[in-house]
């Protein structure tokens, strides 16, 4: 599939270009992109992108899905700035499960009706191999139907270092270790650490997590084994607005490659089905505690440091942020703002969760679907980011270990993600992990039409930590 043409010489306003954009018919350069970001009304943007998914997913249904997360150890060598999540190892509630605790989690998904799991964990390098390939066939062996989207991309990299596999380049290397775990029960491949990919900002956020050439091409190595991925990203801390299109841009260059090896017809293949973003959560994080910008007198006034370096030399077309919004004099290295890069926090509201929501929607025309965020905004902005270029609400939230670890605690049932899609004017559909449809709830039996009593339904009520996990004694050391 030839990617759709772009037209570098009109304004990124220009109205006939914004009208084929949701039509999809001609796609966004960065610099257009940027000044769709910044140049249009909420609303209008929120328009164009409603436009584009209806063009792709219909007027009629919206979905969700019923998988759990399952944090399988919290035992980390990386030291995101961003993650209240991980421990080192000795820490009291430093754990990880045990396969029986997980199988166990996975038969009360399968009594909920769920359909998938979604497994990832920290890095953890007292797990060797074989404590992931006999995971993954015991979970088929019982549970033959269940998916198996798990272990992201800078999971893999460290089981690269962990397993030292053979292989002359890291693409062999990935491939190595992705074969078996595929050949073991491993479905599909999420997105998790993507954060933004530009380098300025991921070597300041991910200390010891994989860059984004190494993210990517774990991606693209799945995808040539014919194994469906998804992409996130994660903004409203050090970064300019330039690398959240950035990142946009890097996934939609990788999607063509894999598009094109799709067409190729080698044998399996696949691509990004999916994108989701969501703003940091601060609470109990290292990079929360970073003040905000403008908590100094006079900085307002100033651009924030992450516009001043925003996405390096490597913005499309030459172009950086800075010569698109008048900082064309400033010189970076000198300018009163840079030396407080990754020392300042601009954090995302609503408003600009739904604006970087849209945004995806328009420049990311090769990917299928865009989730809403309600785990992180709440359900009600979840609701509303339905208006806003996202067909999917992705799932059921049984456990959450990650997210709530940083203060967010939403977590939502069946009857109350039906609800909030039909409340945004649509019906709601479960889906799989392909996203084709398991049960559309046009009738008056759908979960939320069944419920007589709302307040046994309340999203934060929900919330349950993981049960505190017995810890299992593993001996191999790193390779
Ligand atoms: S975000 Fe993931 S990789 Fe980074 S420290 Fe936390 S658990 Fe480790």
């Amino acid at each position: 599939m030839a990617p759709l043409p772009t037209h570098d010489h009109l304004p990124g306003l220009d109205s006939g270009l914004l009208a084929a954009v949701a039509a999809g018919h001609a796609r966004l350069t960065g610099a257009q992109a940027l000044e769709v970001f910044h140049g249009l009304p909420l609303s209008e943007l929120g328009r164009l992108a409603d436009a584009r998914c209806r063009v792709i997913h219909g007027d009629a249904l919206r979905t969700y899905v019923i998988d759990r997360n399952i944090n399988y150890t919290n035992v980390c060598n990386a030291k995101c700035t961003f993650c209240a999540f991980r421990r080192d190892g000795d820490e009291q509630d430093a754990y990880t499960l045990s396969h029986e605790a997980i199988l166990d989690k996975i038969a009360e998904l399968v009594g909920i009706g769920g359909t998938q799991i979604l497994m990832q964990g920290g890095m953890n390098p007292a797990l060797p191999l074989d404590w992931y390939t006999r995971l993954l066939s015991s979970i088929k062996n019982r549970f033959p139907g269940v998916h198996i989207h798990a272990f992201s991309p800078p999971e893999f990299i460290e089981f690269v270092h962990f397993f030292n596999p053979p292989g002359a380049t890291l693409e062999d290397k990935i491939r190595w270790v992705m074969v078996r775990l595929r050949d073991a029960g491993l479905d599909s491949v999420p997105g998790g650490g993507g954060e933004i990919f530009a380098p300025a900002v991921r070597r300041k956020i991910g200390l010891g997590k994989c860059d984004a050439e190494a993210w990517l091409t774990t991606m693209y190595v799945a995808h040539s084994l014919g194994m469906f991925t998804s992409a996130t990203m994660m903004f409203g801390h050090i970064e300019g607005y330039a690398d959240r299109v950035d990142h946009m841009l890097r996934v939609r260059s990788w999607q063509d490659k894999a598009l094109e090896l799709k067409g190729r017809a080698e044998g399996p293949a696949a691509h990004y089905v999916s994108f989701i973003s969501w703003p940091f959560q601060r609470e109990n994080t290292p990079l929360g505690r970073v003040p905000d910008w403008g908590s100094s007198p006079g900085e307002l006034e100033s651009p924030f440091p992450g516009d001043v370096i925003a996405a390096g030399g490597d913005f499309p077309a030459g172009k950086r942020a800075a010569d698109l919004f008048d900082y064309d004099a400033i010189d970076r290295a000198k300018h009163p703002t840079a030396h407080l890069f990754g020392k300042r926090v601009r954090m995302s509201g609503s408003t600009d969760y739904l604006r970087t929501q849209a945004l995806s929607r328009l420049v990311l025309d090769n990917v299928y679907s865009i989730g809403a965020s309600w785990v992180t905004m709440g359900p009600h902005i979840g609701q509303v980011a339905l208006a806003y270029g996202a067909n999917d609400m992705g799932s059921v939230m049984m456990e959450e270990n990650v997210v709530s670890s940083a203060g967010t605690t939403y977590c939502l049932d069946e009857p109350v993600l039906c609800r909030l899609i039909r409340g945004a004017g649509f019906i709601p559909a479960q889906r799989d992990n392909r996203y084709d449809l398991v049960t559309v709830h046009s009738g008056e039996d759908a979960p939320d039409l069944r419920v007589t009593d709302w307040s046994k339904h309340r999203a934060k009520a929900m919330h349950q930590q993981a049960p505190k996990a017995a810890k299992v004694s593993l001996t191999v050391a790193k390779a």
